[in-house]
């Protein structure tokens, strides 16, 4: 191409060149053509004279224009066509080679994907385990005196059984306790729990956890210390450090400095529990909102993906605000733990219990419609007045205002009647629902039944 178009440019300079050279006069052209036209002639066998020359010198001058002309352009024509095909196929090599770039690419991210979270899953297991290791390692060291080692064991409060149980022990393991899992009202910890401060014993026996058996291993640390993790007012776990009675002095010398050490170690301590304790609800161990709203909305494009049913609880302690009115708050928490352990226990593992907010509880049912045709065992409103008679059942014969009873709105979202309603509507359903039972006179289950259906089911 390149070589043509130089070509081009030559044969027009020596036609710009000629043509000026004639113009200005300095090529005499006549004379020139009438020696050529001499030559010629006396090389042609037949007379041609001057005229018939110029003509035919002409025409052939104009002929051999146009060829060079029309050949230049067909070469530049084929040349052309032929470098588009090119680019075109380098076009087409170029674009399914980054076609394919992304497709490994999206491949690798979504393995990177998968790994990350099976490193993220990982340390947090490893994570866990190895700073409740640090948190008693560094707590003996701590409460050790130069004489003797601390026996330290931590325990764990677990919210959604809502017992103190043993988590881990340096010098000693759980075959040295009394047993290794306790109610928040049994005692060492219902006190520790009450005050939110750490139980202090001269002497071990008081704390009533060790076997008097496995006592001789605790050696010279006989005094003993039970110091609540605590987080936002929240008590995560315990550490339960038997002693040297020279520790025990130092730290009832320096109760703030040793405060703050503990402050340090619940800091570890919750972020290694966090992965848990972020997707329950404080106060009654269920899922908090966040959580369940995150699940359900997963459930329902799960429900859509398998053509499934689910169905949705809404429930409302009836009258509560009296139980916070007479009794105080921390009745009314107590009884919120209740309702919400009466609700765990009464679905299956499957299921979804949360906290919708105040006294206001929330239960997903996955692969579960209103119990029709045979499955009535499982269906939704048989769960849901299992839980009105479960609470009903706990507080009969209580004093008012402790005769609690619940209310619950049920939704079902049928698969494929109901596949386009999002979460929000179903909640909605459920809480219409909710409002019905409210108001019709409280402690019942309220539903809409599709049509030939049997009638809500009421008390
Ligand atoms: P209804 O039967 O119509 O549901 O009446 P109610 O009294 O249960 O309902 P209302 O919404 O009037 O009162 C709810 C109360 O729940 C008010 C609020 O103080 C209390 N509450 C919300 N969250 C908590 C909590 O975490 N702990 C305690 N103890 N009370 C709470
Ligand atoms: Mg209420
Ligand atoms: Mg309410």
């Amino acid at each position: 191409m390149r070589f043509l178009r130089g070509l081009l440019w030559v044969v027009v300079l020596i036609a710009a060149i000629a043509g000026a050279t004639y113009l200005t006069g300095r090529y005499d052209a006549s004379g020139r053509f009438t020696e050529f036209y001499l030559a010629v002639q006396a090389a042609l066998p037949v007379n041609v004279d001057y005229d018939q020359f110029l003509v035919a010198l002409t025409v052939v001058s104009l002929l051999t224009v146009a060829i060079v002309v029309i050949g230049c352009s067909a070469l530049l024509v084929v040349m052309g066509v032929r470098l588009s095909a090119a680019n075109q196929r380098a076009g087409g090599q170029a674009t399914a080679a980054k076609r394919e770039t992304e497709h490994v690419r999206e491949d690798a991210k979504r393995q990177d994907e998968r790994l990350i979270g099976l490193s993220a899953e990982l340390t947090k297991r490893l994570d866990k385990r190895v700073i409740v290791q640090r948190i008693v390692e560094a707590a003996s060291r701590i409460a050790s005196a130069p004489q003797a080692n601390a026996v330290v064991s931590l325990w764990l409060v677990h919210l959604e059984t809502d017992t103190i149980r043993f988590e881990i022990g340096l010098y000693c393991d759980a075959t040295h306790f009394v047993k290794t899992e306790f109610l928040p009202t049994e005692q060492p910890f219902a006190n520790a729990l009450t005050t939110i401060k750490p139980v202090v014993n001269a002497s071990w026996d008081k704390l009533g956890c060790i076997t008097p058996e496995k006592a001789p291993q605790l050696g010279t640390a006989t005094s003993a210390i039970l110091v609540p993790m605590v987080i936002e007012g929240s008590v995560l776990g315990f550490l339960m450090i038997y002693c040297h009675a020279d520790a025990l002095k130092a730290y009832q010398e320096r109760p703030l400095m040793s405060q703050a050490v503990w402050g340090e170690l619940t800091l570890a301590l919750a972020i290694a529990v966090q992965g848990e304790v972020a997707i329950l609800d404080r106060l009654t161990g269920v899922h908090n909102r966040e959580y369940f709203m995150k699940r359900l909305v997963q459930e329902i494009e799960r429900a859509n993906r398998f053509r499934l049913p689910l169905s949705l609880l809404m429930i409302d302690i009836d009258n509560f605000k009296q139980v916070n009115d007479t009794l105080g708050h921390p009745q009314g928490d107590a009884v919120l733990r209740i309702v919400a352990k009466l609700i765990k226990k009464e679905v299956r593992a499957v299921d979804l219990a949360g906290r919708y907010g105040g006294e206001e509880f929330i239960v997903l049912l996955p692969e579960t419609g209103y119990g029709e045709e045979g499955t009535s065992a499982t269906g939704a409103l048989v769960v849901a007045e299992r839980i009105r008679k479960a609470v009903d059942d706990e507080f009969r014969g209580m004093q008012k205002p402790l005769n609690i009873t619940v209310s619950l709105g049920v939704a079902v979202r049928r698969f494929p009647e109901e596949r386009e309603e999002d979460f929000k509507l179903l909640i909605q359903r459920a809480d219409e629902q909710l409002y019905k039972a409210k108001t019709t006179g409280k402690n019942k289950v309220s539903v809409v039944l599709p049509e030939k259906e049997k009638p809500p089911v009421a008390s």
